[in-house]
């Protein structure tokens, strides 16, 4: 094919990566995932397992790698709090020499290097919505920072790497997104709701439900990704990729539990430390400068997220996620 080209993505087979693995393969080009399957699961790439186009490698991306592509997609790291709380330390690890390591190679190799960075990076934000230019509100000492200092620190050496060696980077604050393959057992809120609700039990609201999140259904943000890395060379980014459409957490669990037709009750259990009050993206500069919006609303991405975990529960029928 014209135009291929040798596409490395960290984390391919997590949530994020395995649809954009498939994205990248449908395109033509040649797609190299690295994963240590700490969340992510072959399972989410079946459908590539046969594709000459496609190969998986085994690798912790806090050691070196060598291998020879083109652009470098680094999504590595887990992105549910229950994940990036369970091993704080392997978490900063991930995301720093994670980040030092791909850096590396992309300077070897002279290739383009995209950083799936996060809202968290804004901490429990002062600013609303938030815009790139805000500095953030971190806990430097909380459960969420090994996670958010982690993917601040990427931040800074992504765009050092820019600054003294020249590497074409973009970084990419990605807010929450949901749909199929996300870990059905990974704790983020729009999996445990759907699940509690199919299953008929009870749905978990942390704290009053008060607190507002603004979710982006994964097609959506994947276009975002590409478009980012695709875009010309002198725009690096931070760019944040998000669906502004705001909502209480308290709204989408009666969301959740009118579109599934649930017998669930809402129960209220303990806010975690340091959750997030409000959280919004301002999308000025993606519309400006990729002239990406999302195009999928909320009822329409949950419906598909839903029957993709209605037929999961089908054939788990015992019970069993691996
Ligand atoms: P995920 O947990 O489903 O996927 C992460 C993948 O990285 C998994 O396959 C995991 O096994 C792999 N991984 C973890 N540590 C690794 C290591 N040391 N070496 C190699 N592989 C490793 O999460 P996701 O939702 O797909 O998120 C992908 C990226 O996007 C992450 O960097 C995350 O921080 C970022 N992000 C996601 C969201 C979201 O809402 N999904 C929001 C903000 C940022
Ligand atoms: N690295 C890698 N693959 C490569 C080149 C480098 O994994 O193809 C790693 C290597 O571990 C190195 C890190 O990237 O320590 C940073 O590389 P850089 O060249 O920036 O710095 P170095 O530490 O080699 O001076
Ligand atoms: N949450 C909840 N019940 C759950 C899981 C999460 O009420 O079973 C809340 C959580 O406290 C947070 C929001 O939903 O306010 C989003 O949580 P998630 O873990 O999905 O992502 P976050 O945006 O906090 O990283």
């Amino acid at each position: 094919m014209k135009n291929q080209k040798k596409i490395l993505v960290t984390g391919g087979a997590g949530f994020l990566g395995s649809h954009l693995c498939k994205l990248l393969v449908s395109e033509g080009h040649d797609v190299l995932c690295v994963d240590n399957f700490y969340t992510g699961n072959k399972k989410n790439l079946e459908e590539l397992r046969d594709n000459p186009l496609f190969e998986i490698i085994r690798h912790d991306v806090t050691f070196p790698l060598y291998v020879e592509v083109d652009e470098i997609y680094n999504l590595a790291c887990p992105a549910s709090p229950v994940h990036y709380q369970h091993d704080p330390v392997q978490t900063t690890k991930t995301s720093v020499h994670g980040a030092i390591n791909m850096l590396g190679l992309a300077k070897r190799l002279n290739a383009k290097i995209l950083q799936a960075s996060t809202s968290e990076i804004y901490g429990d934000p002062e600013v609303h919505p938030q815009t790139e230019d805000y500095r953030g509100r971190v806990n430097i000492l909380g459960p969420r920072a090994c996670y958010d200092e982690g993917k601040r620190c990427a931040e800074t050496l992504f765009h050092d790497y820019h600054i003294q060696h020249n590497l074409r980077i973009k970084i990419m604050r990605i807010f929450n997104t949901y749909g199929p393959n996300m870990h059905p057992n990974d704790g983020r809120v729009v999996s445990n709701f759907i699940i509690q609700a199919l299953n008929n039990e009870d749905i978990s609201v942390f704290g009053k439900g008060d607190q507002t999140r603004s979710f982006c259904f994964v097609s959506d943000l994947i276009r975002g990704m590409t478009s980012l890395m695709n875009s010309e060379d002198q725009f690096i980014g931070p760019v944040n990729i998000g669906n502004p459409h705001e909502i209480s957490i308290f709204e989408l669990a009666e969301t959740i539990i009118e579109l599934t037709n649930s017998k669930s009750k809402i129960i209220h259990n303990p806010l975690p430390v340091d959750d997030p009050v409000r959280r919004c993206p301002d999308i000025s500069l993606a519309q400006e400068k990729l002239n990406w919006t999302p195009k999928i609303s909320l009822k329409e991405g949950l419906e598909i997220t839903v029957s993709y975990f209605d037929n999961l529960l089908k054939k788990a029928a015992n019970g069993a996620f691996n």
